[in-house]
């Protein structure tokens, strides 16, 4: 298996939630889309009189679920995940409603409804594919085949894997990584920085500012959501819940149970603030996007932390992340909600420890127990809605990580007799053993009791 060569900014990416796979490359894929579109010939362009995109897959089963269709139309209306206004999303709600689309100066008359949900079960390489044809008359003008691969990438079907370095100190798990901080006698956040540059190119001064960027978007998200009342868009009639619990742990002044209650308060926040469709970061992924800005609002707001520290924590919870991605996997389609809010946990308990200043294996300890007690965690969410049980279960990963730290800050490290490399080796064995029902289909589970939504 070759070293990991996953970027920092691969693993955590801004856009409109509620599912990094079903909005953020959807959304891509129609931007990308309009591009090609607009390097026509001026006469294709003038002719162009219909576009048809058809959805495969679980983009298929759970897209309308999870708002593919508005997240394509604000693509190829211009939009991008990374600089959208926060609430895009909304402006693109009603299926029935026509927008134009720009082929560079010729207008295509287009609206969400017209996109076909296709088959769930097909031929294609990639379970969530998305066809798009540009078509005049019966001439195809553009077609382009598009593949949603999870965690918000997206792969053209004629696209060549981009040409990247190779790592300065490369790893493929967490016994080998230990090696090179040993050897070097460098710091976690140094390795990953170090690899980031070789890999990607990137200097430290743009990868930092990247970093405070992600941690910008993680405390609005939480902002936003402890100000936000009323019910989450679907069918579900879902109340929202992360104000009420933030006005509680208020009133407690944050001590005792107010303490715990803010944490699940911030989890709870940027959860709704995905199942909204509003911007958020994918940490891992948009379904488990609550649980590391809600350690950042913790460390920040009440532990008085500093950026730098922050920026630390948050290079090491890459590393988790990296290494779970990489021997397992963070789709709750490939590994069900272990691989997303149970990696979401074990990174967040990383990053509390690091930012706390701990050594290397207090970190390492604290990731493996908030995997560890994830382990088995199916993917099941109500009506194909990232809200039950998604959404108190961001709140859960989040206590769990603070937990997690807190075993393994308080005993001595010689207590551990699990490592992570084994922790991450369980996971992805739990993955392939778990029933496809328990892997995003919504077809098992709460996602089966609950059946009147
Ligand atoms: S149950 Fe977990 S893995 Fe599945 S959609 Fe919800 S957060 Fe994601």
């Amino acid at each position: 298996m070759p070293p990991i060569t996953t970027s920092i900014f691969e693993l955590l990416k801004i856009g409109p939630g509620p599912s990094s796979s079903h909005t953020i490359a959807p959304m891509k894929a129609g931007h990308d889309f309009m591009e090609l579109a607009r390097r026509l010939p001026e006469a294709d362009r003038q002719r162009a009189d219909a576009l048809e995109i058809r959805l495969f897959g679980s983009l298929s089963a759970t897209g309308e679920g999870h708002g593919t269709r508005r997240a394509i139309v604000s693509g190829l209306l211009g939009f991008l995940p990374d600089t959208c206004r926060p609430n895009v999303l909304e402006e693109f709600e009603k299926t029935e409603q026509s927008f134009q689309l720009d082929l560079g100066g010729p207008t295509l008359s287009y609206s969400p409804g017209e996109i076909i949900l296709d088959a769930v079960r097909h031929d294609h390489p990639h379970s969530n594919t998305m066809i798009f044809t540009l078509r005049a008359g019966d001439d195809v003008l553009l077609a382009r085949t598009y593949y949603s691969v999870g965690g918000g990438f997206l792969r053209r079907e004629d696209e060549e894997e981009p040409e990247r370095g190779q790592p300065a100190f490369p790893y493929k798990t967490m016994a080998e990584l230990k090696q090179h901080l040993r050897r070097n006698s460098m710091r976690l956040h140094e390795l990953i920085l170090a690899n980031e540059t070789a890999v990607v190119g990137s200097t430290e001064a743009e990868i930092n500012q990247g970093l405070d960027r992600i941690v910008e978007v993680m405390e609005r998200a939480v902002e936003l959501g402890i100000k936000s009342a009323g019910v989450l868009p679907g069918p579900i009639g879902l109340q929202r819940k992360a104000a009420i619990m933030y006005n509680r742990a208020k009133e407690e002044q944050y001590q005792g149970t107010g303490f715990l209650k803010a944490i699940n308060a911030y989890a709870l926040a940027a959860s709704e603030e995905n199942a909204a469709g509003h911007c958020v970061v994918t940490a891992p992924t948009c379904g488990a996007a609550g649980v590391i800005p809600a350690i950042v609002f913790m460390l920040k707001r009440h532990m008085g932390v500093p950026q730098d520290e922050i920026r630390e924590g948050l290079l090491a919870a890459c590393a988790i992340g990296f290494l779970c991605k990489h021997n397992a996997s963070i789709s709750g389609a490939e590994v069900g909600c272990q691989g997303e809010v149970g990696v979401a946990s074990a990174m967040a308990a990383a990053l509390l420890a690091y930012a706390r200043g701990y050594r290397f294996q207090v970190t390492e300890n604290a990731a493996e127990i908030a995997m560890e007690h994830h382990l088995g965690l199916t993917c099941d969410p109500v009506g194909g809605y990232v809200q039950i049980p998604c959404i108190e279960r961001n709140a859960m990963g989040a206590v769990k990580a603070y937990n997690a730290y807190l075993i393994a800050s308080t005993l001595d490290e010689s207590y551990q007799k699990v490592d992570l490399d084994k922790a991450i080796e369980a996971m992805a064995q739990t993955g392939r053993d778990m029933s496809r029902k328990y892997k995003e289909t919504s077809l098992g589970g709460l996602a089966q009791s609950m059946t009147e939504c």
